[in-house]
């Protein structure tokens, strides 16, 4: 079967929709709260992903769209959820989302938070309403992935917050959608370089919260509104993920000269050696002998378990960034990817992939924008023996009779995996593992492994 743009059909997407990751960046920031302009849908199935992929409550609002919103429009729905949200739940940042429907027909949501903003001042109080930005975010999700929809909330959110004062000597960090793990790591290698990192959309607490008893409004952490206006003040930024978040970083290089990098993913030896020197060039820090520990024990690894990955095909799928990054380290490890998959149409992608494995001498099928049925069929003809995705392909990986190893967003047939990082040196040796374990738990016919 052809390629889905040859197609009447997508089947199995590999993407999800753009207002989720508007959402995913909103929930790292404190005491923030999405405001969904749309119907409830739009809202409850993001709720549900985000439920059982970080196995935590979350707080995501909607204007609740029936019938006579989607005809006449949202105005009514987002003054009066504005006015609701504020006076229930005080949010210090509020990211107004919207969706298909609002976009369609076309509201004005610039015009309708200011409105809105003139009735929380008359009935609640000018000094409750100097307390709460509101920023409008802009994801029709017919114009874009929830990996765009990340990007353009990265960019929204730093164009109303960012303002220029005394410099704080702090690194700009945007995450893009990997997990609290994730972060933690980058965070570590940041401060073993002695550099303050200022993570803008922190989920690595929002997201990974202790339980406690009575249950707060809002957990605990996440990037504070105030310092999302000090971002501006930084010596420069790294965006992790070019395709979500590096809007973000030109931002802030286009309006206050911030230095910005962005990507690759720091997966892997030499993503992660590219990441730090990015840091060394920013702030001037040098990479301490503890860090150099750290690459030391993945290379010993790879060394000491080479013979399980050497030759194995491998395919991949997922967000651009991840799965560039994911199918450097395939490579890293002498295994040879078959067939590379973003559900997120990327040109940069194909030329980072194309780029990637021709340095390695090998040459996967690669598909951008495409989905799961035509990924099948390619690992299928191409012979995959193990796939690097989400839970999405769960079912293709029982069909094809070969190990799914987990990576990415989401992931819901799995505990505790959005605690452990893959980036970083310690990170990619917990992927190693992941991957190494995945194989020698899996009985391949004809193979000696088990032996
Ligand atoms: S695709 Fe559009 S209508 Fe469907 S949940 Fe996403 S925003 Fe809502």
């Amino acid at each position: 079967m052809a390629e889905p743009a040859q197609r009447a059909v997508v089947i199995n997407p590999a993407k999800i929709c753009q207002p989720i990751g508007a959402m995913y960046a909103t929930l790292g920031i404190n005491q923030a709260v999405p405001l969904v302009q749309g119907s409830q849908g739009c809202s409850t199935y993001v709720r549900y992903q985000f439920n059982r992929h970080f196995r935590e409550p979350v707080n995501i609002a909607v204007t609740s769209f029936h019938e006579d919103a989607a005809v006449f429009g949202g105005r009514k729905n987002l003054i009066e959820g504005l006015y609701n949200l504020v006076l229930r739940y005080r949010p210090r940042v509020i990211g107004v989302v919207t969706t298909c429907s609002s976009e369609t027909i076309g509201d004005d949501i610039e015009t309708f938070v200011k409105e809105a903003r003139k009735e929380i001042g008359r009935g609640l109080g000018e000094d409750i309403l100097a307390q709460v930005s509101i920023v409008p975010i802009h994801t029709p999700s017919y114009a874009g992935s929830h990996v765009k929809g990340y990007d353009t909330a990265s960019k929204a959110y730093l164009e109303y917050l960012a303002a220029p004062g005394q410099p704080n000597g702090r690194l700009n960090i945007i995450p893009g959608i990997i997990n609290p793990g994730d972060i933690e790591e980058i965070k570590h290698l940041v401060r073993e370089m002695g550099v303050d990192p200022l993570v803008i959309f922190d989920i690595s607490d929002t997201l990974n919260a202790p339980m406690r008893l009575p249950k707060p409004l809002y957990p605990e952490g996440g990037t504070t509104a105030e310092e999302l206006k000090d971002c501006a003040n930084s010596q420069g930024t790294v965006a992790l993920c070019r395709h979500a978040g590096g809007s973000g970083a030109q931002y802030l290089l286009r309006k206050f000269n911030l230095p910005a990098v962005l990507g690759p993913l720091p997966v892997g030896v030499a993503n992660t050696d590219t990441f730090l020197e990015n840091v060394q060039k920013i702030t001037g820090a040098v990479i301490p002998p503890s860090v150099e520990r750290e690459r030391g024990i993945l290379l010993d690894h790879m060394a000491d378990t080479s013979q399980y990955t050497v030759m194995r095909r491998a395919a991949i799928f997922g967000d651009p960034d991840i799965v560039s990054a994911v199918t450097r380290v395939v490579c890293e490890l002498g295994m040879e990817p078959v067939v590379v998959l973003s559900g997120t149409a990327s040109k940069d992608f194909t030329a980072e992939v194309a780029g990637v494995t021709a340095e390695y001498g090998v040459t996967p099928d690669i598909l951008s924008g495409s989905d799961l049925f035509a990924f099948e069929q390619l690992a299928r003809e191409r012979k995959a023996e193990v796939i690097l995705g989400h839970s999405k392909g769960v079912d293709m990986a029982k069909d094809m009779r070969v190990p799914l190893v987990r990576v990415g967003f989401p992931v819901y047939d799995r505990v505790g995996l959005f605690r452990r990082p893959i980036v970083g040196y310690r990170g990619t040796l917990e992927l190693m593992d992941r991957i190494i374990n995945s194989i020698l738990d899996f009985a391949y016919p004809e193979d000696k492994l088990h032996q």
